[in-house]
């Protein structure tokens, strides 16, 4: 405890200070870090924009661990999933049903496909607008 005994070589402000009634105390470790503080409202902002600057932190993060995939802020708004491509930003599970929209098939048809490839060691081309294409499975 720090006494209201002060030394003379003390400023005349604290003197007054003290003689006035006031006290000193000793500074407590609250622990508490309020600076570069991230608000429910923030996050809820965030949340609406995959390329909001929290999201970009974790995905950035996630592309120097070498990953392919990240988890935002929030789950995606229209699939309630939360897993997104590091590549593209574009969420995977989005991503996946967009393919299952366009092709007709099922991710069970997709997965029978990727095991009939991997089985033959095969990969296939395709072109599409005049673009060469390769459909392989790899490792992920
Ligand atoms: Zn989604």
């Amino acid at each position: 405890m720090i006494g209201t005994q002060i030394k003379p070589d003390y400023s005349d402000k604290i003197a007054e200070f003290v003689k006035n009634g006031g006290e000193i105390k000793q500074a407590v470790n609250t622990n508490k870090a309020e600076f570069n503080y991230c608000n429910a409202d923030t996050v809820l902002q965030s949340a609406e924009r995959p390329n909001s600057h929290q999201n970009h932190i974790l995905r950035t993060r996630a592309e120097k661990q070498g990953l392919k995939s990240y988890k935002p802020v929030a789950a995606c708004k229209s699939c309630g999933t939360s897993e997104r491509s590091v590549k593209s930003n574009i969420c995977l599970e989005c991503d996946r049903r967009r393919a299952r929209a366009k092709t007709g098939l099922s991710l069970k048809n997709l997965e029978a496909v990727g095991h009939y490839l991997l089985d033959k060691g095969e990969s296939v081309e395709f072109t599409n607008g005049g673009q060469k294409y390769v459909l392989k499975v790899e490792v992920a």
